[in-house]
C-alpha cells in the first residue's frame, strides 16, 4: 500500500509501504494516521494549519512521548509570534508605541535570522511589512482593493526593529510598523520542533508544518514529493532529504480575491502590494527550515531569475523554481539535482 498526501501548499510526504500512511486527504489529524513498522505518526492542528512529525524508533511508547514533546514546542512558538495575542512578544510590542519591550530569547533568535535574510533578500523577505500585509488581508475580506494613498503609507522595513540582544528587549522605531513572521513562523517552529526531538535524543524524524519541513538525522519516511503545481495528482519532484529542511511556496489556495480578480498572498516590500506575477512553484533546500521557508518565501516575491543569483550565492542552499513561463517549466540551481530521486512517481 502505497498513499501520498498533499498540503494545501503542495509538499507532500509520500508514505512508502509498510512504513506509515496518511490519508490522502489534506488536513486529516491523528485519527487518521496509521501508525506501523517503526515509524510513529502524530498531528495536530498548530500555528494556523497542521503540523505533522514522525519518528522512527523501535520504543513506540517513546516516540508518542516524542512527538508530544515536539507539537508542545510548536505551540510555544506559535503563543510567541502570534500577532492576534496581546499577550505575544509581537502583540506586546504592537502595544508597545515605539518603546523598549521585554521578548524571549526565541523572539530574539528569530528576529535575528529575520534581519539577516531581510538584508540578503535585499528586502524581498520582510517580517515588518505586517501593516501591509494587514491592509491587504482586511481589504480582500470587504472584496474592494484599497486606495493607493492607503498603501502607500504603510511602514515597512526590518531595520525598524531595534534589537538588545544582552538585555533580551527590543523595540519599533517606528510605532505603526506591524511585526508578521508569518513567513518565517512555520519553518522556525520546525526547528524547534526538532531540536526537542533532537534533545531526547530521537535519530530520524521529520516534522512538517504545512509546507515547511525538517528532516532530523535519517529521512523516516520514504521519500518527501512536491507536488507539481498543475496537476493536482502529479509530483513536480521527489526528494531524499537527510537531516536538512525544505520549503515550498505556493500560490494556489493562498491568494487573496477581489471579485474575480486573484492576488497574491505575499507582499512586495517594494510596492507595498501583493506580488505581481509570482512563480507557480518554489522550493528551498536549507540546512534549518526557519531559512528554507524564508528563503522560498523571498524567491517568491522576488522571481526565479533573482532567486537564483541569491540562492546560488549561498553554500548550502538549493531552489526549484516551476512556472509555465521558464523553459522546460523550471530552473534549479546545479546542487539541487542532489537531492531528487531519479524518477518523479505518479
Ligand atoms: P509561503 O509558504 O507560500 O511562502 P508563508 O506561509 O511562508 O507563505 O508566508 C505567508 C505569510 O507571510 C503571509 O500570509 C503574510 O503574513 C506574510 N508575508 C507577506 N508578505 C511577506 C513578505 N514580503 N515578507 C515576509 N512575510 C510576508
Ligand atoms: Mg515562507
Amino acid at each position: 500500500m502505497k498513499k501520498s498526501f498533499h498540503r494545501r501548499d503542495f509538499l507532500g510526504l509520500a508514505a512508502s509501504a509498510g512504513v506509515c500512511a496518511i490519508a490522502a486527504r489534506p488536513f486529516r489529524l491523528l485519527a487518521a494516521a496509521e501508525i506501523t513498522g517503526e515509524v510513529v505518526a502524530r498531528a495536530d492542528q498548530v500555528m494556523g494549519t497542521i503540523a505533522e512529525i514522525f519518528i522512527r524508533h523501535p520504543d513506540r511508547r517513546f516516540a508518542v512521548r516524542a512527538a508530544e514533546a515536539a507539537l508542545d514546542a510548536l505551540r510555544a512558538v506559535d503563543r510567541g509570534l502570534s500577532h492576534f495575542s496581546d499577550t505575544s512578544d509581537v502583540g506586546r510590542l504592537a502595544l508597545a508605541n515605539g518603546s523598549w519591550t521585554d521578548v524571549s530569547a526565541g523572539f530574539i533568535e528569530i528576529s535575528g535570522m529575520s534581519a539577516r535574510l531581510n538584508r540578503s533578500s535585499g528586502g524581498a523577505f520582510d517580517p515588518a511589512a505586517g501593516a501591509a500585509v494587514r491592509l491587504w488581508k482586511a481589504a480582500a475580506r470587504r472584496g474592494a482593493e484599497p486606495y493607493s494613498a492607503e498603501i502607500a503609507a504603510q511602514p515597512v522595513g526590518f531595520d525598524h526593529l531595534e534589537l538588545e540582544t544582552a538585555n533580551r528587549r527590543a523595540r519599533l522605531t517606528n510605532p505603526q510598523v506591524r511585526l508578521d513572521f508569518g513567513a518565517i513562523g512555520k519553518g522556525y517552529g520546525a526547528d524547534r520542533a526538532a531540536e526537542a526531538l533532537k534533545s531526547l535524543g530521537v535519530e530520524s524524524a521529520l516534522v512538517a508544518v504545512s509546507g515547511d519541513i525538517r528532516v532530523v538525522g535519517r529521512l523516516p519516511v520514504q521519500e518527501v514529493a512536491i507536488q507539481d503545481p498543475h496537476d493536482p495528482d502529479g509530483s513536480l519532484a521527489v526528494l531524499e532529504l537527510d537531516d536538512a529542511a525544505v520549503s515550498t511556496s505556493g500560490d494556489y489556495e493562498q491568494g487573496l480575491w477581489f471579485g474575480k480578480k486573484r492576488r497574491s498572498h505575499l507582499i512586495d516590500p517594494r510596492t507595498k502590494e501583493p506580488v505581481a506575477a509570482p512563480p507557480a512553484s518554489v522550493t528551498v533546500i536549507a540546512p534549518v527550515a526557519a531559512e528554507a521557508d524564508a528563503l522560498s518565501s523571498a524567491v517568491f516575491v522576488m522571481g526565479a531569475a533573482r532567486g537564483l543569483e541569491l540562492i546560488g550565492s549561498l553554500p548550502g542552499r538549493e531552489l526549484l523554481v516551476a512556472d509555465a513561463s521558464l523553459p522546460g517549466g523550471r530552473v534549479m540551481t546545479p546542487g539541487f539535482a542532489r537531492y531528487l530521486r531519479p524518477e518523479p512517481r505518479r
